[in-house]
């Protein structure tokens, strides 16, 4: 049956369009933090959709507010008043911290990011943007552009310029040994001799968190240097949340937040887990920057109804279910856990994270390769111990990803965590 579908769909889709797996598997349903595939396998899911089920698969409060927003009008576009819209835009103008905000709602990270190039280009007058080494920030012909890996930023041919900043891998490259507050002081040297040759740019895009890139992440602090710089140097800061956002790092609400309160990005973007699956990107800047656009416009499915009443109903529930806390006791269990199993095993040179975020490095044993080879066993492995797990794309596949529903319970942790020990054994 699988194999019936995987010619069907090898035969129609884009050759490019990533599948998982040597036997890619078709999920059928799920429930809670687990899924099921066509043949009856259930598996944990410690990757919930790429991190877009927030909260947990078929919570009851989304599927009841989908389903009764659909017998209700499922899209009138955001040509009319549209309470739902304008009800989850207040919750998230009031959730990101920047002041007089506005929220314009789009289909997809990629549609944010692309969104708040826009913004930023159009506020600044300049198509200079800076972006970090090894950033992923979309598949659309501005986002790829930017996109600070050429293993996922293949043919663009963008009019943007792009300047690379130093910050975004600490594991490689001139920096690798250094403390973290020199690290700090390095990068931060790099920004500002690079601003100092070059006219001044847009913006700053940056991902607190780097998702596709593996998990990868700065010391703290990084970001609140770097935002003191681009301020004197009047750089728009651009913090790109589609993964990092809506409390997965257990500790903050936001990624950019871990950095220290040197007030909120100028514009920050999400999408990912907000909709619980259901299609719901957007930007977040203050009004001065997002009403900088001399035009009349909309994006058809921005906003619409059925995809808010999820986003409604999701939030909700994360924030009285306090699932950022959950993250972080969960996650911070689950990251002992992890460090405990994985201190004998020779291919894993560091697992990292924050909350239920968490980033596994794999090298060849003795070395400091990169190993995505034991990166793909390890992910057919788990899958045959009833785990799903995600990797690293691009240039960074020697790092696994484990990003799980935000309500995952101690117990699945554990569970998750037995799973993927036996899985790493398997490939020794
Ligand atoms: N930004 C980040 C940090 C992402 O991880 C992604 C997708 O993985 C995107 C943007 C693009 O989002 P989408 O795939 O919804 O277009």
């Amino acid at each position: 049956m699988t194999d019936e579908l995987l010619g069907r769909h090898k035969a129609v889709l884009p050759d490019w369009l990533a599948l998982y797996y040597a036997d890619p598997m078709e999920i059928t349903h799920g429930e809670g933090r687990h899924v099921w595939d066509a043949e009856g396998n259930k598996y944990l899911d410690f990757f919930g959709g790429i991190l877009t089920t927030m909260t947990a698969h078929a919570l009851p409060e989304v599927t009841k507010a989908v389903s009764e927003q659909a017998g209700r009008i499922i899209h009138s576009s955001t040509l009319y008043l549209n309470r739902p819209m304008v009800e989850l835009a207040e919750r998230i103008a009031q959730l990101s911290g920047i002041p007089d905000a506005r929220v314009f709602f789009t289909t997809s990270g990629t549609e944010a990011n692309d969104t708040a190039l826009l913004l930023a280009t159009a506020y600044r007058r300049s198509n200079q943007i800076l972006a970090m080494r090894n950033s992923y920030h979309g598949r659309s012909f501005s986002a790829v552009g930017i996109t600070g890996n050429k293993g996922w930023s293949p043919t663009s041919l963008s009019p943007l310029q792009t300047l690379y900043v130093h910050g975004g891998v600490r594991t490689r490259g001139p920096y690798a040994d250094l403390s973290d507050a020199d690290f700090i002081t390095a990068c931060v040297a790099d920004l500002e001799d690079l601003l100092g040759h070059v006219r001044p740019p847009a913006a700053l895009i940056a991902e607190p968190i780097q998702g596709v890139g593996g998990f990868t992440s700065p010391p703290d602090g990084l970001y609140a240097a770097f935002r003191e710089v681009l301020q004197r140097h009047g750089v728009l800061w651009i913090a790109d949340e589609v993964q990092t956002g809506w409390g997965r790092t257990g500790d903050n609400f936001w990624g950019w937040q871990a950095h220290g309160q040197n007030g909120p990005p100028d514009i920050i973007t999400f999408a990912k887990g907000i909709g619980n699956g259901m299609s719901i990107g957007g930007v977040v800047a203050r009004a001065e920057v997002m009403n900088c656009l001399d035009s009349n416009s909309i994006s058809t499915f921005g906003g619409t109804q059925i995809t808010m009443a999820a986003g409604l109903a999701n939030l909700a529930y994360l924030v009285e279910h306090d699932l950022q806390g959950n993250a972080r006791r969960v996650g911070g269990l689950l990251i002992e856990r992890l460090r405990a199993i994985t201190a004998r095993v020779p291919e894993v040179k560091e697992v990292r994270g924050r909350g239920l975020m968490i980033g596994i490095e794999l090298v060849k044993p003795g070395t400091e390769e990169a190993n995505p080879e034991a990166a793909s066993a390890v992910l057919e492995a788990a899958r045959r111990e009833g785990l799903l797990i995600g990797k690293g794309g691009g240039h960074n596949t020697s790092a696994l990803r484990i990003a799980p529903p935000l309500s995952l319970t101690v117990a699945e942790a554990e569970e998750g965590a037995d799973a993927l020990e036996r899985a790493l054994r398997s490939i020794q």
